[in-house]
């Protein structure tokens, strides 16, 4: 393990209070969870601290954004002429009672609810917490100084949060780009250490240690997904490091465009082609394998229900778009992973969420599941669903719990809520 940033380990919990920012932004309809994947990948660290014999935890986290999760479903509501409950729309998505009544019962102790975060009620809770007491606070989204752009009105709030403990811990990772309140402001007002988390810990020891710093080699990256634009960053990075790169999904079609090649009715980025022809030409002088699809599954339009088959990507029909890959680059592709010794995924290659087109993003997922020797590592909201879906997650290194923060760290940017946590 070779990261920068102290952890939990490299300090004393003993006594002490602790506030730790969590990511407990679990999907969550009329106050059921749909999946508690994100409060379990806590209970390391939350457990770790308690079993140290801390005096008291803190813990606080976003669970969606209010504001513009509110803006959306009431329109969605009012176009289908329904009626809209704000009161009881805030109480089942953006209210903390279902997660902290589930991680007491993953805990075996009570975990008390804050009614915000800032109020005197609140800081009397804290207050009166002993003997190892769980509190958690209301999300913290509910005020707007979490995510305010100005910094004088997040330190205003991020000093209020800094009171609720000696110790801050980071162990929120799919917030760590957020520059919150919450998730970096903190650190200037907390007295003692503010260190990463287990999980913190863990997807920097994957991503940020095993995959962008030192990989093993060889090196293969599959970047996949819809659109050119948005993984470009990414993709010039990985070029810096891998010895082959694999590209899928609907970006492979401005790929095959620059190529010169006919795409029918794919998603095309236009305005990408340029771009596209200069990374083909940077992955040749950089020695780097550029590997693109040689048949394509191809239908008449974005759905599930109309006729499908495989051609040549020489042979797209006109009328006619790629939605995964075939048989053939299947083929090409499981060759290509074989013997590798890291493996970076990001972005599905065909439209995996419709039956007729998944093959290919599950045999990836298989591919990977099934290389001995190999570091995995799955990065990015969708790749992580077409893991699960295939059913293979728990035969992956490392699957990422940070979509957009995964990408971000990849890119090689500072993430504002890393930076923020004290040096080794
Ligand atoms: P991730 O979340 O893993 O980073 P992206 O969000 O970049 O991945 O891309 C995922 C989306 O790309 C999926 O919704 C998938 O349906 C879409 N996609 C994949 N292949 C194609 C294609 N050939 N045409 C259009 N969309 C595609
Ligand atoms: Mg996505």
């Amino acid at each position: 393990m070779a990261i920068t940033k102290k952890t939990v380990k490299d300090i004393d919990i003993k006594g002490k209070s602790i506030v730790m920012r969590v990511d407990f932004n679990v999907p969550l309809k009329d106050g059921v969870i749909s999946d508690d994947t994100r409060i379990k990948a806590a209970l390391p660290t939350i457990k770790y601290v308690l079993d140290g014999g801390a005096k008291s935890l803190v813990l606080m986290s976003h669970l969606g954004d209010p504001k513009k999760d509110m803006a959306k479903a009431k329109e969605k509501a009012e176009k289908a002429g329904e009626a809209f409950d704000e009161k009881k729309y805030i109480e089942g998505k953006h209210k903390m009672a279902p997660v902290a009544k589930r991680l007491s019962e993953y805990l075996g102790k009570e975990v008390k609810v804050a009614p915000d975060c800032m109020s005197d009620e609140t800081k009397k809770m804290v207050a009166a917490l002993n003997n190892g007491q769980v509190l958690l606070l209301e999300n913290t989204r509910f005020h707007k100084e979490e995510t305010s752009k100005d910094a004088a009105e997040r330190d205003a709030m991020a000093s209020v949060l800094a009171t609720y403990g000696e110790v801050y811990i980071n162990d929120a990772f799919g917030t760590a780009h957020r520059d919150h309140a919450s998730t970096a402001s903190i650190c200037k007002f907390v007295k003692g250490p503010c260190v990463a988390g287990f999980l913190m810990e863990k997807e920097l020891n994957f991503l940020e240690d095993k995959v962008v710093k030192n990989p093993a080699h060889p090196f293969v990256a599959i970047v996949g997904g819809a659109k050119v634009s948005s993984k470009i960053t990414v993709i010039e990075k990985l070029m810096e490091k891998v010895d082959k790169i694999i590209i899928g999904g609907g970006m492979a079609f401005t790929f095959l465009k620059a190529q010169g090649k006919k795409v029918g009715t794919s998603l095309v980025e236009d305005d990408q082609i340029d771009v596209a022809k200069k990374t083909l030409e940077a992955a040749k002088a950089k020695n780097v394998e550029f590997l693109l699809q040689t048949d394509v599954v191809v239908a008449g339009s974005f759905s599930n229900d109309v006729p499908f088959k495989t051609v040549d990507v020489d042979n797209i029909p006109d009328d006619m778009m790629g939605l995964d890959i075939g048989e053939k680059s299947i083929k090409l592709f499981k060759d290509a992973l074989q013997g590798a010794k890291t493996v970076f995924w990001n972005g599905p290659v065909g439209v995996f969420e419709m039956s007729n087109f998944a093959k290919g993003t599950i045999e990836i997922a298989n591919t990977l599941a099934n290389l001995s020797g190999a570091i995995t590592v799955i990065g990015g909201g969708d790749s992580v669903s077409a893991v699960n879906k295939a059913g293979v997650a728990d035969k992956m290194s490392h699957i990422s719990t940070g979509g957009g923060a995964s990408m971000e760290l990849v890119e090689g940017k500072v993430l504002p809520g890393i930076a923020a946590l004290n040096d080794k």
